[in-house]
């Protein structure tokens, strides 16, 4: 794992990736042989949840190498991200509520013995108390260890689900509002209504080569219930027509400008968006925060080189900024709260992947996937 913040970085990690270990991704991917021996996962997500790589391009390198049927479980997961934000979006009151709730519950858990114990990594389950470590120092964990992670969590320790997400999204370097919301929603069983992920002792052993022992886990536990149901709130994703002489902002989640459909246009001015915790609901650790501090410093550089005027500016500052002021969308999350809460009325820029993407996030990922060949042929083949 090399999280170096740059996008140097990351296109290095991507090629060495796709040279040497997409091969066997769909064979292996599902094991976590530790944090030093990472390699049969891609460790991209940090890179992808900020912009610095985006799904377009990772596809494409991956099908200069592999065929899409060789590719295809890669492919899907690369997707997931897209579906989950679409999902997110079409239904944004999935992520104020969970605010909501974590604020209420986060008060009655302040001197809760369970919950501390957890948090510092001094449960009675040994690999959970790895992992708690892990998370905190390498601000990462594998897709299958946040599965068991997030099912203890919930059904052996008896947290609630959103205490669990507000600790991953505090430490995790790729913490982002959809796919961690969602995923801890789906473990518990409220994502997919009655339907929990349930880890097992088996199931870890053998997909951690068995490096640990004595993992005794509520393995009958019901889903948990959630009353709430949402239905889809329709969206314009449209782009504005006229987007040029504009100021433009660029959020975390869109940390590689000359990278995206917006790269031809010349703006007036680019301004990169920096969110410090004051006006975060969620706090991040402090090398989370700062692992973003990098990225947007790294961009900012990339966009210097080019001659292109920028400035990192706090979110606080954007009303300062004035008229003509367009922004690459942030997505459901932290940064657009701010803006709705301050009043902050943007024409938003939306990527042509999302744009077209989303209209397909209406149901679960088993239909979703019905689609991913079109998108490939739209966004790769015919591009
Ligand atoms: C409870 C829980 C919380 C999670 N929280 C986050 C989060 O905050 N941020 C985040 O980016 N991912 C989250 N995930 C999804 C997934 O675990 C990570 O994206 C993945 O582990 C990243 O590692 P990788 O880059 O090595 O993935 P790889 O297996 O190499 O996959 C390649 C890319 O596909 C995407 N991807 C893979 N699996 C998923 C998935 N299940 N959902 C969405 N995208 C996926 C990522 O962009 C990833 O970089 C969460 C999953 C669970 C179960």
């Amino acid at each position: 794992m090399n999280f170096e913040p740059s996008r140097k970085t990351a296109l290095k990690n991507l090629d060495k990736f796709i040279e040497s270990n997409l091969s066997e991704y769909s064979r292996l991917r599902n094991f976590d042989f530790g944090p030093d021996k990472r390699d049969n996962v891609s460790c991209l997500s940090p890179f992808v949840t900020h912009g610095v790589l985006n799904e377009i391009e990772i596809i494409k390198k991956s099908l200069a190498k592999f065929s899409f049927s060789k590719n295809e479980k890669f492919i899907q997961e690369v997707l997931w991200r897209t579906y989950w934000k679409g999902w997110l979006e079409l239904r944004p009151n999935v992520w104020t509520d969970y605010l909501v709730s974590l604020n209420g519950i986060r008060k009655k858990f302040v001197e809760n013995k369970v919950y501390l114990n957890a948090i510092e990594g001094n449960t009675n389950i040994e690999c959970f108390n790895e992992w708690v470590k892990e998370l905190k120092e390498n601000n990462y964990l594998h897709n299958h260890t946040r599965m068991w992670f997030a099912s203890i969590w919930i059904f052996t320790l008896n947290l609630p689900w959103q205490l669990g997400a507000e600790f991953f999204m505090q430490h995790l370097y790729d913490g982002d509002a959809a796919s961690n919301t969602l995923g801890w929603r789906w473990v518990a069983g409220v994502q997919t209504q009655g339907k929990h992920y349930l880890a097992s002792e088996w199931n870890i052993k053998k997909f951690t080569n068995n490096r640990f022992n004595n993992i005794k886990l509520n393995e009958n536990a019901p889903p948990k219930v959630s009353e709430k149901t949402y239905s889809i709130i329709k969206q314009n994703f449209a782009n504005p027509q006229d987007i040029s002489q504009n100021n433009l902002l660029v959020f975390e989640n869109n940390l590689s400008l000359e990278n995206t459909d917006f790269k031809d246009n010349k703006f007036k001015k680019v301004y990169l968006v920096s969110n410090k915790n004051e006006n975060r609901s969620i706090k991040l650790s402090e090398k989370v925060i700062k692992f973003k501090s990098h990225l947007t410093k790294d961009q900012e550089q990339r966009l210097k080189d080019q001659s292109i005027d920028c400035e990192i500016i706090d979110v606080s500052e954007v009303k300062r900024i004035g008229e003509n002021i367009i922004g690459l969308y942030p997505s459901v999350g932290e940064n657009l709260d701010y803006l709705n809460s301050n009043n902050i009325k943007l024409n938003f820029l939306y990527r042509k992947l999302d744009e077209y993407s989303w209209q397909y996030c209406n149901k679960g990922f088993f239909n979703f996937k019905n689609y991913i060949p079109k998108i490939i042929s739209k966004f790769i083949l015919q591009a």
